[in-house]
């Protein structure tokens, strides 16, 4: 979630000139009332090399009472209290005021992060002018005039260094270093082909098929490069161990094996026996990788016993749009894991998956989307009442998951969600790749 920045002042100082400056780097609109003469009043910008809401306080202490309490609607005082920064504004042509003391109090009690600006600095004087408000025990006054665009940059300044470094952010880092071996696990069904599909993979029989009485194949390791030249580690052997019990073939695929390999797992080639088709426990595994943010392809194997190809296919489309919606135009690649037909097409197919799911979109182009997306299609009244969304922000991608903050957002109903979650799909083509949308509600 990007900081927050509340500029904060007394009527008149110059609270909406300064923002409507520094919203000039602004990365989206996020709030919108209209019929305000000062309609927007949070932004998305760029400050300092910092991704910011700029909040603008503006118009929310029109209460006259002399109290502080009176002057900062509630709203405004929880947006103060969730700042990471105030920028407080006082006009050094007006100079200081009871009002603009009452707050500067009541900022040093509330012990907030705050920027001082003395605005309305320009020309001769300016800078003289803004000493007297040193008084008001907030540190260095910044000189700037907001109208005339003097000072600001100092201000840009002094705003990343009081949000210290840019934050990384919280998911994993992308490491994209070449010689980071893509962790995969292969899994499926006793029997779908997933040890031929590994020899096949490896290009020799480093893998045993068949059963072998007292095999354990709990610890092996196996890592390679593929085709495409990268280093590939198969994480687990989830269905191919103790494969030795003849019967086990013939039991379910445990549910706990394969979930080991999943978590281990960055990319999951689901192994499925074209010959049976695409059931109940393929698509339990598929659920659970999905489940566990994984990104999926499909191998379609013992593709070369198949008699009726054009059926199968179909068949199989069917049963993915009808019962795996959450990895909607997830790849399939048909293959034959005996005779290695297809599976050069296996190993590209897992790369490009991979990299949508370690994709990284900027706040920028996916609040873009967000309003499109909201414009079509605005989210539904729940109980009677208007929901607003805001914004939305990537925190985190591998998988991709956005934050979407709005107003009561986290009650809006499931299908809303998921409309959002196949715009998303669709607008950046991430077919197959499991995304993450949370509803954040905000004040
Ligand atoms: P707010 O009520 O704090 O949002 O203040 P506004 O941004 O609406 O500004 C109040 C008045 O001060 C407007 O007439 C602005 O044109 C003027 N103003 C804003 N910044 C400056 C400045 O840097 N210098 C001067 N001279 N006037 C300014
Ligand atoms: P696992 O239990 O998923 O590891 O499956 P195996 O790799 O042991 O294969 C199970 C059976 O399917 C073996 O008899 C394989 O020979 C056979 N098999 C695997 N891949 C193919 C294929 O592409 N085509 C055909 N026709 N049979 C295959």
């Amino acid at each position: 979630m990007p900081r927050s920045v509340v500029i904060l002042g007394r009527p008149n100082v110059g609270k909406s000139t300064l923002f409507n400056r520094l919203a000039q780097r602004k990365i989206a609109i996020v709030d919108d009332t209209p019929g305000v003469t000062r309609d927007r009043k949070e932004v998305l910008a760029q400050i300092g090399g910092h991704e910011v809401l700029l909040v603008d306080t503006a118009g929310l202490e029109e209460a006259p009472p002399d109290t502080v309490a009176g002057r900062m609607r509630a709203s405004s005082e929880a947006a103060l209290r969730a700042a990471d920064l105030v920028i407080f504004v006082v006009d050094v042509r007006a100079g200081l005021t009871p009002a603009d003391r009452a707050f500067a109090t009541w900022l040093r009690r509330a012990n907030l992060p705050v920027l001082l600006v003395a605005n309305k600095a320009e020309g001769r004087g300016g800078a003289a002018a803004a000493m007297e408000t040193y008084e008001l025990g907030l540190g260095d006054p910044i000189a700037i005039s907001a109208e005339h665009n003097e000072g600001v940059g100092v201000l840009h300044e002094a705003v990343a260094e009081a949000l210290g470094e840019a934050p990384e952010d919280d998911g994993e880092p992308v490491e994209d270093d070449p010689e980071r071996p893509l962790r995969l696990a292969i899994v499926g069904r006793p029997n779908a082909g997933k040890s031929t599909l590994l020899n096949a993979l490896l290009g020799e029989e480093r893998m045993i098929t068949g059963p072998e009485p007292g095999l354990t194949r709990d610890s092996i390791a196996v890592e390679w490069r593929d085709a495409t030249g990268g280093r590939v580690r198969l994480v687990d052997t989830a269905g191919m161990r103790k494969k030795a019990r003849i019967e086990e073939r013939l039991e379910q695929m445990s549910v706990a094996a394969t979930l080991g390999a999943l978590k281990e797992a960055e990319v999951v080639i689901l192994v499925v026996d074209a010959l049976l088709g695409m059931d109940e426990q393929d698509l339990r595994i598929a659920r659970l990788a999905e489940r566990e943010g994984r990104a999926v392809v499909i191998a379609f194997n013992k593709w070369d016993a198949v008699e009726d190809r054009a059926a199968a296919r179909q068949k199989l489309d069917d049963v993915l749009t009808a019962s795996l919606a959450q990895l909607r135009g997830v790849p399939v690649v048909t293959l034959s894991a005996q005779t290695g037909r297809g599976l050069d097409r296996l190993m590209p197919a897992v790369r490009a998956t991979y990299a949508l799911w370690n994709k990284r979109i900027s706040t920028g182009e996916l609040n873009r989307w967000f309003e499109a997306a909201l414009t079509r299609h605005p989210p539904p009244a729940v109980d009677g009442r208007r929901v607003k969304l805001r914004y939305a922000t990537m925190p985190k991608a591998r998988p991709p998951t956005i934050a979407v903050f709005g107003t009561r957002a986290e009650e809006l109903p499931e299908e809303y969600r998921r409309y959002l979650v196949n715009a998303f799909r669709e607008a950046f083509a991430m077919p197959g790749v499991p995304i993450r949308m949370q509803m954040r509600g905000t004040r």
